[in-house]
């Protein structure tokens, strides 16, 4: 299988069948194999330069009863808060100064939240770092909707679709969702011009192989400038609290897939990740994650947003434990990056990636196009 982990890499793609067979023959040597490919292709495009987004949990209030989620409508159990605009800006200052350039505003689908709160909150954030990237994370609303907060300031817009398969999606969603409706909602915000981030979980409840393999190759359709894969994690008051988590091997064999497939894309090395094994993250980035999303929100609530059971927010997975981070990563061979790290398109000249392979130990030119601008660039 190591020629089809090489033509994935190469043609970024593969059949069905082949992404089976990799997805349920993969020991542990063809894992390390895929896992180092795809740190490869994520050296040759970001450097060893990791990108922080401070996360900013504003609200764990939503409407909706997702059967996997800590947070839902149905949990009587957590304490619910709401963060004002005050407090929301008090971590953009804090997480300005220490170095963020990317603030990620996620909360649940919070009906007190309104339009126009969401959107007085990121005008302001726009005027006051200009220089910063918002991404939000707020769940489905209507194309207007996504319009408005668009022109007010918002660049990205993260949103899973967790599963493309309708049938897998209700058994994880009330039947009051939908998974057309979310894919409607992608497709909105692509065309708005967000950067858009949607992603899976690994290992949810009933998910199959083909159902994976349908969203691998849904993925590669869309083309999303962020992919969001991450474990699936039980929480003790959800209807999934007796289910088993998603592996570490799982996550990080579909990471270094969409990697391979799209190497220009922005992957974080999830929470859920970092959550689920003491070296998560490490095993994320050495997998072709390039991404990490320290929490920023204000310390006393950060328990409160439980999407699963022991979800991290201190240490490295903190804004305040950057120096933690700054270690963890260096030990590795990487470091933080402080840029805003948008999405750029490379199209790359294999020729050159060829001659790459052939002569590691010269400094080869790499053509490299980003958007309408063509640079050449010493790797
Ligand atoms: S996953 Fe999102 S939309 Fe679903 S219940 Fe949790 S916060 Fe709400």
């Amino acid at each position: 299988m190591k020629q089809w982990i090489d033509r994935l890499r190469w043609e970024r793609t593969l059949r069905p069948e082949e992404f089976r067979q990799l997805l349920t023959e993969c020991d542990a040597e063809l894992l390390r194999y895929i896992n180092k490919q795809a740190q490869e292709v994520s050296l040759l495009h970001f450097g060893n330069k990791i990108y922080i987004r401070g996360l900013i949990e504003i609200s764990n209030c939503c409407r909706n009863n997702c059967y996997y989620c800590g947070i839902r409508k149905g949990n009587p159990n957590i304490e619910r808060y709401r963060l004002t605009q005050e407090s929301i800006l008090d971590c953009c200052k804090q997480g300005y100064e220490s170095g963020f350039r990317t603030f990620v505003l996620q909360g649940g689908e919070d009906p007190v939240l309104t339009d126009d709160k969401i959107e007085r909150i990121v005008t302001n954030i726009r005027q006051e770092y200009p220089d910063c990237a918002i991404t939000l994370s707020l769940g489905e609303k209507s194309r207007n909707t996504y319009e408005r907060f668009f022109k007010a300031g918002a660049n990205r817009y993260l949103l899973r679709h967790e599963t493309y398969n309708e049938a897998h999606y209700q058994q994880l969603h009330p039947a009051e969702m939908s998974g057309k409706r979310r894919l409607q909602c992608l497709q909105d915000l692509k065309d708005i011009g967000y950067q858009t981030g949607t992603g899976i979980m690994v290992g949810s409840p009933g998910q199959t192989v083909e159902d994976i393999i349908e969203d691998i190759l849904f993925i590669e359709r869309l083309r999303p400038e962020m992919i969001g894969i991450g474990p699936f994690l039980p929480h003790h008051d959800t209807p999934f609290a007796q289910c088993p988590s998603g592996t570490v091997a799982q996550t990080v064999l579909l990471l270094s897939i969409f990697r391979l497939m799209h190497p220009s894309a922005l992957i974080p090395a999830t929470t859920a990740l970092a959550t689920l094994a003491s070296d998560g993250r490490e095993r994320g980035i050495l997998a072709g994650a390039n991404v990490v999303m320290p929490n920023l929100s204000p310390r006393e609530e950060r328990k409160k947003y439980e999407l699963y059971n022991d979800k991290a927010s201190l240490g490295a997975e903190s804004a305040e434990g950057l120096i933690a981070l700054q270690k963890q990563l260096n030990a590795i061979g990487y470091e933080i990056s402080t840029e805003r790290g948008d999405f750029i398109q490379y199209t790359t000249d294999y020729t050159d990636f060829h001659r790459l392979r052939m002569n590691r130990n010269k400094s080869v030119k790499i053509r490299v196009i980003c958007g309408e601008n063509e640079k050449r660039e010493n790797i």
